[in-house]
């Protein structure tokens, strides 16, 4: 099953948060990300309450850990911080079903791309086996495709990290993939050749289950600026839709971070019924 809805809480929904998955079973939705971007805000029994609401409504769970974090900074109170926030948001994650922790994982700095890896992927390996030690198994530690040059996740980088570590599984942001090379997703093709490359790395189970987020975005040669709603076609949202369809991937989850969220994710919905995505 294809699995749609928006990061964070619906702009359409006008009540807490922590009860808006029978407003996206309502619509006609099946996921939600939960956002810590600013801080991990819920405590242990929200997350046991909003994952058995969501069980309930049929909507699957993933979790956006917050935006301070960099596992690759020069200063090791910055690095231990930021395991900490991810650590968190992983075991919130669990309490409420969710399959992913995603997170942004911070900045070469001066660092030469490969010592960066060698850095992120020791960090990592700490965290998961921390969550080990706590027996939670059940959550995906993943690290996001980032927007431009200056910061860590490329498909290759974190390819290479899902393969060394058991319990890495990144998530595609098609927007920031997009916009880090300035507009690469021109036609079906595109994202074809990037399945493939995916699929060598990591196999056919991971490409037909992917977690992704979309949005159409404003960038320039330096990469993303902003967000836009899926109107704006850059990146085209049929041509992944297509893409989809043509490869035989069935059970991804696509997250909308479009300014409209929701209301877009409905349109994704539409868009993957036309070319015949099965729902
Ligand atoms: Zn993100």
């Amino acid at each position: 099953m294809i699995k749609l809805g928006p990061a964070g809480k619906p702009i359409g929904f006008k009540g807490n948060f922590l009860d808006c998955t029978l407003y996206l079973k309502e619509i006609g939705l099946n996921a939600v990300e939960v956002q810590f971007v600013r801080q991990v805000w819920m405590n242990e029994k929200q997350a046991i309450e909003f994952g058995e609401k969501a069980k309930v409504n049929g909507i699957s769970v993933s979790v956006h850990a917050p935006y301070f974090i960099n596992l690759c900074s020069e200063k090791k109170e910055v690095i231990e911080a930021s395991k900490e926030r991810i650590l968190k948001s992983a075991r919130l994650a669990h309490l409420m079903h969710a399959s992913h922790v995603v997170f942004h994982t911070g900045f070469y700095g001066k660092l030469k791309p490969q010592d960066v890896y060698v850095i992120v992927r020791e960090n990592l390996k700490e965290i998961i086996n921390r969550l080990r030690e706590e027996k939670i198994k059940d959550v995906l530690i993943s690290p996001e495709t980032m927007g431009n040059e200056t910061k860590f996740g490329t498909v290759s980088e974190l390819t290479s990290l899902a393969l060394e570590i058991k319990g890495i599984s990144p998530t595609i942001d098609f927007a920031h993939i997009h916009s880090r090379y300035n507009g690469m997703f021109k036609k079906e093709e595109d994202y074809i050749n990037m399945f493939e490359k995916i699929e060598k790395a990591l196999g056919k189970n991971y490409i037909k289950n992917f977690h992704s987020h979309f949005t159409c975005v404003n960038y320039n040669e330096k990469g993303e600026k902003n967000h836009l709603p899926l109107s704006a076609k850059d990146p085209d949202f049929e041509l992944l839709a297509r893409a989809m369809k043509k490869y035989g991937i069935d059970n991804c989850t696509i997250i909308s971070e479009s300014p409209i969220l929701e209301k877009d994710s409905l349109e994704m919905k539409k868009v993957l019924e036309k070319v015949g995505v099965k729902f």
